[in-house]
């Protein structure tokens, strides 16, 4: 008895050391003591307590000395790392480092500090910003219809191209020393989410100079001359810049661009310079049809050695002047009937000047770098604020939409078939504004978040996609018919555009986002993978000793604390106390998925080593784990910094259920996809020990979630705070938020009605011949509900006939007035007058009347 205690002990001292991470010594002494306990109790036989002893003493002896620990173990694992480790090329290597890390870092620990999270200081706008906001940003987007732009300019009209270079639009990253705005990342993401709820081109037309190219480039590694150059004139839209890296031979795989340039020397404005020969072919350019200045990014040789001894420098970035000699600009490309500028360009042998390289010659080689630099930063704004303001309008239109479109004689909102896509567009859209904010914070911190950028762009994308899907599906045949009063439709159509720029989704999730996560936000990884890069043994010895004991304990304590939690339901997770009583459970469940993917992450690098690169699902699946910890995180953020709004928590509810109920399946799909069946089922005893708890978010809640979108509310409000509402009468989202209200007050006027009918005090059907007004008119007449009662009733019914009417046009299309001799469709813009504008739409007929 007392010796089956004395391995209940044993077992308990080793889980107990494990979970607290306990170091060298402590292990030591603490199996000293049970070791103790075992002879001076005779719990075992003698000679089984000699050999126990003596492989103890064996082990402490290696364990505990660090010289001897250092020959007889690291250093020889730290050789056959070496050999085994895939070699690692420049590009990757800068593609790795770029940027920093921040909150991933904790939750890839499996013990992430709550409170560092709840530290974090909310975002705020300054007086400058929230008029900005509020002013210019309204007033552009009173300017356009996205109907307007695509069918009848087939680009923005002059007149709004006006406003956004004068107003400022194209500099609001660009300092205001420099004549730019000089927002911050939170500003510009308010700036992109309210434009992208009226107008993608305009919202895509914004957003590339302030996002990756000439603009942030310049700022970061541009010379003084150049940034005293070119600055002022980006911020008041005198250039118009572009960046072009994409070619045609190289689009995901964007180091391998076959674009060259030769060092060499050569004329320019009558002299003889140093510079380059450069000869490019890009595509999908944005902008680059009407750019006046071309980032270009091409690889560097210099076979005459004239900057130096390396031939290939590497990835370099230039900004050439369109007008100069050689740069061709082609025809437009149409992305998905989105009509912002996008091309290609082209080049032969056209000579540069070394001064045009971004940075000057020390910057030779140095593109590659500067990208991925600005890209950690850069992705976490613009494209996550694109995707958020389109779902916003979703949610906003297709949850009044949903109110006032009646079949069966119901609202479809009310049909519990409809309450499941918008329960998913809800819950969804919290999230996704969650996580939009929190980025763009972190980047106001000084942070270049590139893994949490990654996962911001790649899940906001894909989100705001299924959120544009729901709300097609909820639409119906409203949604389906182009024209001016489809709402949603030119969404639909763009968001895909979202998810292939700035790294394609499917890249960014199979490759990106653990590749780089498990690397950077590891705490040993790296300091792993330097030490065998590292030329000088005694050093690499000393760190890659420190960092692979520190691995092998970090990696026990998980596996203990995945264990310990998955037994206990995580309900002794230590947690700050001042989080809302309501998220507590969360915050625990969470931290046993953060020790969940860091077991889950050290087995499978241990076992499947540089592996694992090519085991993409495997891959995309524990990237899927963090991605939802870190959308979590910011949904939980959000329910705080917005102050725990009872009437919002459905919507929070939703959102981590449906996360964690995904995070489980990423971690299952691990597990039962592991090469190796035997860990296989290791992981699966340690994370599921008493099977898979997470369930999905209930239909109850669902209900409650649906029920915010269909009615006005402070929720829904709040829900789709920063969504410009148009004051155009004729503007379909106006529409939609007039015919919810005056169906909302309508409601208990045909209450009264549907009583009377049930009671038989006004006729269940009308009498042949009687128009659909009969039941308001006998109602009225007959003393059921007053003739101000009536009124009401009539507008609702008037506002929602023209809410679910759809637009119809000439037997062309109107294609016959669009061929290359009309006025419409010439290329260059046409300056015309509102009127002027307003006249021809009548005049071809693209409106339905
Ligand atoms: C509208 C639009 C605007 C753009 N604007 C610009 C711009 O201004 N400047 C610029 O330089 N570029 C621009 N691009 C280019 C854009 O960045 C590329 O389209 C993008 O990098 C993907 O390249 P690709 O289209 O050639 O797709 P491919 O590289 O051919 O990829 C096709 C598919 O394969 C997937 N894939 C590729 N490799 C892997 C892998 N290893 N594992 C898993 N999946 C993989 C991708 O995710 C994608 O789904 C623009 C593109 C579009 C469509």
């Amino acid at each position: 008895m007392l010796t089956l205690l004395w391995f209940v002990v044993v077992l308990a001292a080793l889980v107990v050391l494990a979970y607290t991470n306990a170091t060298g010594i402590a292990w030591t002494l603490a199996f000293a003591a049970l070791l103790a306990l075992s002879w001076s109790a005779s719990l075992l036989p003698v000679w089984i307590n000699g050999v126990l002893s003596a492989a103890f003493v064996l082990v402490a002896v290696v364990l505990n000395l660090t010289r001897l620990r250092r020959s007889l173990v690291s250093d020889r694992v730290l050789a056959v790392f070496r050999k085994v480790m895939p070699p690692m090329s420049q590009t990757e290597r800068d593609a790795i480092e770029a940027g920093t890390v921040w909150w991933d870092a904790e939750l890839f620990s499996g013990r992430p500090n709550w409170a560092k999270l709840l530290a974090v200081p909310p975002p705020s706008l300054t007086p400058d910003e929230q008029h900005f906001l509020d002013h210019e940003v309204d007033a552009l987007c009173a300017m356009v219809t996205d109907w307007e732009t695509t069918n009848v300019y087939k680009d923005l009209p002059p007149q709004v191209w006006q406003t956004i270079k004068d107003k400022g639009f194209l500099g609001m990253s660009i300092p205001k020393e420099y004549g730019g705005l000089g927002f911050s990342a939170y500003a510009h993401s308010e700036v992109m989410t309210k434009l992208s709820t009226h107008s993608g081109t305009v919202s895509v037309t914004v957003m590339v100079p302030n996002s990756l190219g000439p603009g942030e480039l310049l700022q970061h590694y541009g010379t003084d001359l150049q940034k005293r150059y070119y600055l002022p004139r980006l911020a008041k839209g005198l250039e118009i810049p572009c960046f072009a890296l994409t070619n045609p031979h190289a689009g995901s795989d964007a180091a391998a661009i076959p674009d060259y340039g030769i060092v060499c020397m050569g004329e320019h404005e009558g002299r003889r310079v140093l510079g380059l020969r450069v000869t490019w072919e890009k595509r999908y350019i944005t902008l680059g049809p009407v750019a006046t200045l071309l980032g270009l990014a091409f690889r560097a040789y210099d076979p005459d050695h004239l900057v130096g001894d390396q031939e290939d420098i590497g990835i370099t970035c230039a900004l050439i002047p369109t007008t100069h000699p050689g740069v061709e600009i082609g025809r437009r490309h149409m992305p998905l009937n989105a009509v912002f500028q996008n091309g290609p360009t082209w080049g032969r042998d056209v000579f540069i000047p070394m001064e045009w390289i971004i940075g000057g010659q020390p910057m030779l080689g140095n593109g590659w770098r500067m990208l991925m630099e600005s890209l950690a930063a850069g992705r976490g704004i613009s494209l996550p604020a694109s995707s958020t303001g389109m779902a916003k309008l979703a949610v906003r239109a297709t949850g009044g939409y949903a109110r006032v479109r009646k079949q069966f004689k119901t609202p479809i909102g009310m049909f519990e078939g409809i309450e499941e896509p918008l329960a998913r567009m809800g819950g969804n859209l919290y999230m996704m504004d969650a996580v939009r904010v929190l980025t763009a914070r972190a980047v106001d911190l000084g942070e270049k978040p590139a893994v949490l950028s990654g996962i911001t762009k790649l899940h906001l994308t894909e989100r705001g996609r299924k959120v544009v899907t729901d709300a097609m599906d909820i639409a119906g045949g409203k949604g389906i018919c182009m024209g001016p009063s489809n709402f949603i439709g030119a969404a639909y159509m763009q968001l895909p555009v979202l998810i292939t720029v700035e790294g394609a989704n499917i890249l960014t999730r199979s490759l990106i986002v653990f590749g780089q996560g498990a690397i950077r936000c590891h705490p040993f990884v790296l300091k792993e993978i330097e030490a065998t890069r590292e030329t000088d043994r005694a050093k690499a010895s000393t760190a890659f000793d420190a960092a692979m004991f520190g691995h092998l304990r970090f990696t026990l304590a998980n596996l203990a604390r995945a264990l310990v939690m998955g037994f206990t339901g995580s309900h002794f997770v230590r947690i700050p106390s001042n989080v809302a009583p309501e998220t507590r459970r969360y915050y625990q469940q969470l931290t046993r998925f953060s020790a969940a993917l860091a077991f889950l992450s050290d087995v499978s690098m241990g076992s499947l080593g540089g592996a694992l690169k090519r085991k993409e699902k495997l891959s995309a699946r524990l990237g899927d784990v963090l991605s939802l910890l870190y959308l979590c995180s910011a949904t939980l953020k959000r329910y705080e910094v917005d102050g725990r709004p009872p009437d919002d928590a459905p919507l929070m509810h939703w959102a981590i259920w449906d996360a964690m109920f995904n995070a489980q399946n990423a971690l299952e799909g691990v597990i039962s996809n592991f090469p190796n069946r035997l860990v296989a089922t290791l992981m699966r005893r340690v994370v599921f020990p008493l099977g898979r708890p997470y369930v999905i978010p209930s239909d109850k809640l669902g209900h409650e979630v649906a029920r915010l979108l269909i009615e006005p509310s402070a929720t829904r409000d709040r829900l789709t705070a920063g969504a410009y509402i148009s004051r155009d009468p004729d503007d379909p989202g106006n529409l939609i938020e007039r015919a919810l209200a005056a169906t909302i007050a309508a409601a208990p006027v045909e209450a009264k009605i549907r009583a009377a009918t049930r009671d038989g005090r006004l006729a269940a059907t009308p009498p042949p011949g009687a128009g659909i007004e009969w039941p308001i008119d006998k109602a009225t007449s007959d003393g059921i509900i007053t003739a101000v009662e009536a009124d009401v009733l009539r507008e609702a019914r008037e506002l929602t006939e023209r809410v679910i009417r759809v637009d119809d046009f000439a037997s062309d299309l109107g294609i016959s007035l669009l061929q290359p001799n009309d006025p419409v469709a010439a290329p260059a813009p046409i300056a015309r007058t509102a009127s002027e504008s307003e006249s021809l739409r009548r005049r071809v007929g693209l409106f339905a009347e």
